[in-house]
């Protein structure tokens, strides 16, 4: 008799892997056979999975698809999604919990996607954040600090 696996699509996900692909097969798991079309160009990749993963909400694998499509489509969603992710984190090592990051993650997209050129937060103190455009890859953050000091006497 089949055991009946209360892990939920998203424990799960963590565990699929491309067919395939170089993976060890977890001592017990029961994995089966799954596919998923890229989003972008409709193409059906086969995917392991465990068995207990509900196949009816295929929304996780097609994210998984997006991840692992050779389409040019999927390539730049990639290349983008990274960009966001690094940018965010150099962001966050800026301000961490800040309102000024929260703000600043705000404009990530708009500044990739061209509808911001640039922005700059004024974080007060002499911290200024800038996002910007970048003609070669997606985005420039720049942290700058300026520290000013002045004597008469
Ligand atoms: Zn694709």
């Amino acid at each position: 008799m089949q055991q009946v696996s209360a892990t939920s699509n998203e424990e799960n996900i963590s565990q699929i892997r491309k067919a395939g692909g170089a993976y060890t097969r977890r001592k017990g798991a029961e994995m089966k056979q799954v596919t998923a079309g890229c989003r972008f160009c409709g193409q059906f990749l086969t995917f392991e999975a465990p068995d207990s993963f509900n196949t009816e909400d295929c929304s996780l694998l097609s994210d998984e698809a997006v991840k692992h499509c050779n389409c040019k489509e999927s390539a730049n969603f990639r290349a983008i999604e990274s960009a966001r992710n690094s940018t965010e984190k150099y962001i966050d090592e800026c301000f961490e919990g800040s309102p000024v990051a929260r703000v600043a993650k705000e404009a990530i997209m708009p500044v990739i996607n061209g509808d911001i050129e640039s922005i700059t937060i004024d974080a007060g103190l002499g911290v200024k954040l800038n996002l910007k455009t970048s003609s070669k890859k997606y985005i420039k953050a720049k942290y700058t600090v300026t520290k000013q000091t002045e004597l008469e006497s």
